[in-house]
């Protein structure tokens, strides 16, 4: 019924007789109906990931379905049409008109991207998003993209992230020197300023690199995909916190000439996928986390730790040199994304500390009558 109803639509918008031809008769459809376009989607993330590669999967075949096939988006993981960190040069050159990855794996192109997904001591996943979508974040990054020829939107976010897995205790400072450490983004930046030896490795080798010594310790994302990923095989300790990943939030790119070339209804389609891409990774890993860690410490004898205040304080103050250093740089972009992104948190840190920060400090534990508190 609904099929027969939209297309005596198609041919009412014709009008008259000749939209009663071409509804009933082999007639060429109406233009708009044969604007179908094929579109690859490539993704930083293993194929059929939980979590970032099943959401952009989901964001595909949202894209896919809600335009009824006006474009049809097929998905390739990291490596299958480019490698997993090329995403934002193929998207960039029309390799491919979208991809699924993280800002800050591009800080090479610009120190400005990092800010898009985390920067260390920064954004929640709440705040993230409203910086971007009510704070001015969507306009800086708008202005960031446009010599790349993409634009951005926020396609999920992972939640509080762990600091990582390391075969030995992390102590003190004086443990971290000469650490061979798998993280990306400005926290590569900080941990080389406190003695590690940082590389930056897609999501699927670092199983791999500790299983041969390449790397001591990796952080990944957080126990839903680090648990799938098997690093507790290799490492037994796992800290918290992720100080440096408070609210990763991922990317939708689009090559921009590919979305201006959009009538206004696929433009619609194509953000408002990514927006719900967004909320709906963001619910996954909320609801994912507690079981799997439960799962790692229970199961897999994954001892937690929390981080020495010795560790945390150096941490702030690198992160707060790098920040100092991107002002006083040459890049202009990034100088306005850091003043904007201090501005911001500027803004809504007082709520914060005063709602959200307060209430789950108070909150430990509640509920004993119909929770199990045995972690
Ligand atoms: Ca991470």
């Amino acid at each position: 019924m609904a099929v027969e109803r939209r297309r005596f639509l198609k041919g009412a918008a014709l009008g008259g007789a000749a939209g009663v031809a071409a509804a009933a008769s082999t007639f060429p459809k109406p233009a708009i109906a044969q604007e179908r376009r094929d579109w690859r989607m490539v993704t930083s993330w293993p194929p059929g990931l939980p979590g970032v590669g099943t959401g952009a999967e989901r964001l595909a075949a949202n894209i896919t379905s809600m335009s009824e096939g006006r474009i049809t988006v097929t998905v390739y993981g990291g490596g299958e049409l480019v490698p997993a960190l090329g995403v934002f040069d193929a998207v960039s050159d029309g390799t491919a008109q979208l991809g699924h990855d993280a800002s800050y794996y591009h800080i090479s192109k610009s120190e400005g991207t990092a800010f898009f997904t985390a920067f260390p001591w920064g954004f929640t996943a709440g705040e993230i998003s409203a910086w971007v979508r009510y704070g001015g974040g969507q306009e800086l990054w708008d202005e960031l993209y446009e010599p790349f020829n993409l634009q951005g939107f926020l396609a999920g976010n992972t939640g509080t992230q762990m600091f990582g897995w390391f075969r030995n205790e992390i102590n003190s400072l004086d443990d971290l020197q000469g650490l061979k450490f798998r993280t990306p983004g400005n926290q590569a930046k900080i941990l080389t300023k406190l003695g590690a030896t940082v590389v930056l490795l897609p999501g699927g080798e670092i199983f791999p690199a500790l299983q041969s010594g390449t790397i001591d310790g990796a952080e990944w994302i957080g126990p839903y995909n680090d648990l799938s990923f098997g690093l507790y095989q290799v490492c037994p300790y796992y800290y918290s916190p992720g100080y440096h990943e408070p609210g990763a939030a991922l990317q939708m790119t689009v090559n921009k000439s590919e979305y201006e070339a959009l009538p206004q209804d696929l433009k619609d389609i194509v953000r408002i996928a990514a927006q719900e891409a967004h909320e709906d990774m963001l619910s996954e890993y909320s609801a994912r986390s507690g079981p799997a860690l439960r799962t790692l410490v229970q199961e897999h004898g994954v001892q937690l730790r929390l981080l020495s205040t010795e560790i945390l304080d150096a941490t702030k103050t690198a992160a707060e040199e790098i920040l100092q250093e991107l002002r006083d740089g040459d890049d202009e972009m990034t100088r306005r994304i850091v003043d904007g992104y201090g501005a911001f948190l500027n803004d809504i840190s007082p709520w914060t500390r005063t709602g959200e920060q307060a209430y789950l400090n108070s909150r430990y534990n509640p509920f004993s009558c119909i929770t199990n508190r045995s972690i």
